[in-house]
């Protein structure tokens, strides 16, 4: 599966084709495209592939003043709508509340009924392990300012998970001077990353993997082949102390994404088909060990967080009560920026031409946002290696999103890039989610489990005209936790494009902004009334 390139179009016009390349492209970076997973265990950009094939047939006769509507993966209908309207609108993964249990989705989705869709995987805007390597160097950049005196320089980082997202993390403790060790429990995905450069080597033995980081230079990052309940476990017992503990296994799925220290990782892949209750059953008291060892390395002075995977939940389940001593890492180290709409934003140069992200590099510095902005495009520049078609992650705030968009636009319709761009973001942004154990955990004002917030985002999107306007919720081990909204939309050089990219990129965040002002923080609140957000009499005053 790759994703078409080039200025020929399939569709009948830009904004179909650029979804259909979003759609192709997710599966071209994915985890397992031949089961259409994209990430996150068993995050799916179909339902299946009667599903898929009737999506792309959708997409490539679908009229710009139609609406394409697609229920967890699979397309219901097309309803005529208005060139204004969103080209696709989605909803995955959602079940009301009282069945939203992590047992009954799974039987939904085995009757064929729904999908997870993970965060971006439904709503086809992952764009591979970038989307979430900004976000964890930007976190264990806030570790080093917060707890080593400015720099994270030198520091032994601990984690594990080297999967779709997780494979992230040894570019991201390099980039932030960092070293540590990643634990994966499948060789493959060591393999992986060490062919991309990400890590320095690679052991199935603790003891190698202590002694090479030893006082290895800053950036040497060591993959070790083994189960992270035991190696944590482990270094609890000896009294080696990391500075920084942390974890992206896919722990939110207890059947599919984290591996129980009773089998090998070849004996987890038979038994979770086999036995998938006995596995969650099995990975959760794995998850509690893991977690104690977490609790004894803080208690012995590291520095513990959990990085969104709901392992703190799943090892509450199995008996861990004070598993919620662990800090989230959105609340501790995240919210300032949510509270200014700063977030992880994306892009995608759809011609899949390298110079197009280039130029795009050059813009967004140019327009000298904010020196964070300059500082992160000259690394990924150097360091991260193209995945698909040529995308960029980068954290902009409200405003900046939109001005950045408009001048790219500006830059289609001039024929200085090869092709259209599309503009996304992560769920997990300002007003994106609710997650009361992620992005929203311990809200000033207890608010952090209403889930109306994106459900209004995803409403204003539409409101706006978006391309495509996603809700989800979550599957596996997210049940009943996550709501969150997805948006693209594409400048394809058009007047009309300016205007929806304007609306409803300075819609998406200033939601969000208000949502943390309405919430108490004084940031999010100054932050409205200097940027005009809120409602017309709260404008006129600021005015
Ligand atoms: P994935 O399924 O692609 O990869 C998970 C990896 O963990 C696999 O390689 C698996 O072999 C490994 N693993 C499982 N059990 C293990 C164990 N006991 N010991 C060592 N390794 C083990 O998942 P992913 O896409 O990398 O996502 C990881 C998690 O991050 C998910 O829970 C996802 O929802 C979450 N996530 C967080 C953020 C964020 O902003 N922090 C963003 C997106 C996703």
């Amino acid at each position: 599966m790759t994703a078409q390139r080039g200025d020929r179009l399939r569709c009948r016009g830009w904004r179909q084709e650029a979804l259909l390349r979003m759609l192709e492209n997710v599966l071209e970076i994915g985890e397992r495209p031949e089961d259409l997973v994209v990430y996150a265990a068993r995050g799916k950009a179909a339902r299946d592939w009667e599903s898929y094939s009737r999506i792309v047939a959708s997409l490539r006769q679908l009229a710009e003043d139609e609406t394409l509507v697609v229920q967890s993966g699979k397309p219901v209908g097309v309803f005529p709508s208005s060139p204004d309207a969103p080209i696709v609108v989605m909803a995955c993964g959602n079940v009301v509340g009282h069945y939203a249990t992590a047992e009954y989705f799974d039987e939904l989705c085995d009757r064929g009924l729904m999908m997870w869709g993970g965060l971006t995987a439904g709503d086809w805007q992952y764009i591979g392990f970038q989307g979430v390597l900004q976000g964890v160097y930007e976190l264990l950049q806030a570790v080093g300012r917060e707890h080593f005196g400015g720099s994270l320089a030198g520091r032994f980082v601990l984690t594990s998970g080297l999967g779709g997202m997780g494979s992230a993390q040894p570019l991201a403790i390099g980039l932030a001077g960092g070293r540590g060790i990643v634990v994966e429990v499948d060789a493959a995905k060591c393999k992986r990353a060490l062919e991309r450069g990400h890590l320095s080597s690679v052991t199935g033995d603790l003891d190698e993997a202590l002694a090479s980081l030893g006082d290895a230079k800053a950036g040497t990052v060591v993959g070790l082949v083994a189960n992270a309940a035991v190696v944590y476990g482990e270094l609890a017992e000896r009294g080696i102390v990391p500075d920084v503990v942390t974890d992206l296994t896919a722990a939110h799925d207890a059947v599919f994404g984290y591996c129980p220290v009773d089998y090998s990782f070849e004996e987890w892949q038979t038994a979770r088909r086999m036995d998938p209750l006995g596995v969650a059953e099995r990975a959760r008291v794995s998850m509690a060990l893991e977690v104690r060892a977490m609790l004894r390395l803080k208690a012995s002075g590291a520095v513990v967080f959990e990085d969104g995977n709901n392992l703190r939940v799943q090892a509450e389940t199995a008996g861990v009560r004070d598993a919620f001593s662990i800090d989230g890492f959105a609340k501790r180290y995240l919210r300032p920026l949510f509270c200014r709409g700063i977030g992880p934003f994306r892009w995608v140069a759809l011609s899949g031409e390298l110079s197009d992200l280039a130029e795009l590099d050059r813009l967004v510095i140019e327009m000298s946002f904010r020196p964070e902005v300059e500082s992160w495009i000259s690394l990924a520049r150097q360091h991260v290696a193209a995945q698909g078609l040529p995308a960029r992650s980068c954290w902009l705030g409200h405003g900046e999103r939109s001005r950045f968009a408009v001048a790219v636009n500006g830059l289609v319709r001039d024929g200085r890039l090869a092709g259209p761009v599309a503009f996304t973001r992560d769920h997990f942004d300002s007003g994106g989610m609710t997650h009361p154990h992620i992005g929203t955990e311990g809200m000033a004002d207890g608010s952090g489990a209403i889930s109306d917030w994106p459900i209004l985002d995803a409403l204003l999107l539409s409101a706006s005209g978006a391309d495509l306007v996603a809700v989800h919720a979550g599957g596996a081990g997210y049940a009943g936790y996550v709501q969150s909204a997805g948006v693209t939309i594409v400048a394809d050089g058009s007047e009309a494009a300016s205007v929806r990219l304007r609306r409803c990129l300075d819609a998406d965040s200033g939601l969000g902004v208000l949502r943390y002002a309405d919430a108490g923080y004084s940031q999010a609140q100054l932050y409205a009334a200097s940027a005009g957000l809120g409602l017309p009499s709260d404008q006129e005053e600021t005015r």
